[in-house]
């Protein structure tokens, strides 16, 4: 059982799902192929704490920006995990250095979270982001463990 799947269905770490969108300003829909893995990870991540950013509703307030991918070659499909700053850090320019230090650290703590979480993590682009392309495979040794 992942960490996100222990929540009642009344927790309401479970409305921020609500905030998950498509990468192109709108919802995420169910019939999404990244659906299932976004929210996997979205729910992943609210267990451990972490709010989600409304990144459809351009939210000023920061978060986890989870964006599916889907786009070719196959080794970027997956979800593109990102920090996202307040506006009055991400829009200050006299603090550029500490918006660039704080989105670096943060990318690469989210990426270390999902790896404890169980999740395969890879770099992605040139910068800090990374992509979650699954669950991470376990031995079936390790999987009877888990059931024990
Ligand atoms: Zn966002």
């Amino acid at each position: 059982m992942r960490p996100g799947d222990r929540f009642r269905p009344e927790d309401p770490a479970l409305e921020q799902l609500d905030r998950l969108s498509d990468g192109w300003g709108c919802r995420l829909r169910a019939d999404d192929p990244q659906h299932q893995l976004a929210v996997g990870i979205a729910r992943d991540l609210r267990a451990a704490g972490f709010e989600l950013h409304d990144c459809a509703a351009h939210a000023p307030t920061g978060g986890v920006c989870l964006t599916p991918s889907s786009s070719p070659p196959a080794s970027y499909a997956g979800v593109i995990v990102t920090w996202t700053q307040h506006d009055v850090l991400a829009h200050a320019g006299d603090l550029f250095g500490v918006h660039s230090d704080v989105q670096e650290v943060m990318n690469y703590a989210l990426a270390d979270v999902l790896a404890i979480l169980g999740w395969r993590v890879e770099q992605f682009g040139q910068a800090s982001a990374h992509i979650v392309t699954g669950p991470r495979e376990r031995t079936l040794d390790a999987e009877q463990e888990a059931e024990r």
